[in-house]
């Protein structure tokens, strides 16, 4: 007599995006200088990018100013409309605008509590207001105590009534939250939502983030300049450079084992209690202008790596390891970069390059 096979474990079920954003372009048209003769000129914010949210999952955008990230929020919330690419939510596309039931789902947080709150009205007002006019609750007034509840406003009647100018910049940025999750928000696009507090209440609002994605399985996009607090609430952390996506892996790895020279230089730059010396910053410089950027890599300018290659074409994103890409000449096998540099010379159509042991990987396949 056999046993019985045991059953063979099988991987756990990817979990399928709720908001998506697959290939986002966006420029602005900006004037070079001011009067009616100004010329218009193509600012380039945002070029290829392709981001997706799950349930129960941070995704953290890194870089540095004019990096993109933040427009990359403004596409995925729908407040702007990219030249190209689609969002979609739930896999289907949103139509145009920004249709009420895609509001209500995908919420955002903005970097300024106090600009976000209207100076003149109190607490109840900004969060009894959404719950009325998306038809949550008959009950307005549980419905505003339950959500300062699960912000931590507790006990709401401490705090229903005051005005913004009568909390503290934690207590601020919780009510604006709360005010998403007033209306069921599924997706929070937090955007900067620490960098304008005090250092000393910052860590309660991240956990206050970690916690909703842990209990309500919420969707959130962190958007953040500081890579230290992303590798802590993130689960998968993206970094942009000059509007584009440079690397994208889970965050501890990410951050243990950059792969892109710009990784490393956000790394080197962020603060660290162990490190004794200061840091050196490897390809330190300022980022590139948006309105004329550099030709083929865009960080090239200030790569300490910089070969040849990277002043002419763009790098291809290649697998660097198993859920981790990387977009650097530096992760191509040598022979594939010289049939490319040929290709490029003699304006062929170049191979797709890949790191040895590899797939290439396109940005609507990432994530
Ligand atoms: Fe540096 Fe070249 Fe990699 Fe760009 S592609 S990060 S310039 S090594």
């Amino acid at each position: 007599m056999t046993a019985a096979a045991s059953p063979i474990p099988t991987a756990p079920a990817a979990v399928a995006p709720v908001l998506e954003g697959r290939d986002l372009t966006k420029y602005f048209s900006v004037k070079t200088s001011r009067g009616i003769l100004a010329r218009r000129v193509k600012l380039h914010a945002v070029e290829g990018v392709s981001v997706s949210l799950t349930p129960g999952a941070v995704t953290a955008v890194v870089g540095e100013s004019g990096s993109g990230k933040t427009t990359v929020a403004r596409l995925l919330a729908k407040i702007i409309t990219p030249d190209s690419g689609e969002v979609l939510l739930d896999g289907e596309p949103v139509p145009r605008g920004r249709p009420r039931a895609f509001a209500r789902q995908v919420q955002m947080v903005f970097q300024d509590p106090f600009a976000s709150l209207n100076p003149v009205h109190r607490v109840r007002y900004h969060l009894a207001r959404p719950i009325r006019i998306h038809h949550i609750s008959q009950d307005v007034d549980a419905a505003v105590d339950d959500v300062l509840r699960r912000v931590s406003l507790d006990p709401p009647s401490q705090y229903v009534d005051k005005f913004p100018h009568e909390l503290s910049g934690g207590q601020r940025q919780r009510v604006a939250i709360a005010r998403a999750l007033a209306v069921q928000a599924r997706v929070l696009l937090a955007d900067e939502p620490i960098s304008m507090l005090d250092v000393s209440i910052r860590l309660g609002v991240l956990n206050l983030l970690a916690d909703l994605r842990d209990r309500e399985r919420l969707a959130i996009l962190y958007v953040t300049h500081d890579i230290a607090s992303a590798r802590y609430l993130a689960d998968t952390i993206v970094v942009m450079y000059a509007g584009q996506v440079v690397e994208r892996a889970p965050s501890v790895r990410l951050t243990d084992e950059p792969a892109h020279p710009y990784t490393q230089l956000l790394l080197s730059a962020a603060p660290d209690p162990d490190r004794s010396e200061p840091p050196s910053l490897a390809g330190s410089g300022a980022p590139p202008s948006l309105l004329d950027p550099p030709s083929g890599c865009r960080f090239h300018p200030r790569c300490p790596h910089v070969m040849e290659i990277c002043r002419q074409q763009e790098p291809p994103s290649v697998d660097v390891s198993p859920r981790h890409t990387a977009a650097c000449w530096l992760h191509v096998e040598p022979a594939q970069r010289r049939v490319s540099a040929v290709s490029a010379a003699s304006g062929a159509e170049p191979g797709t390059p890949t790191a040895p042991g590899s797939s290439p990987t396109s940005p609507s396949q990432e994530d």
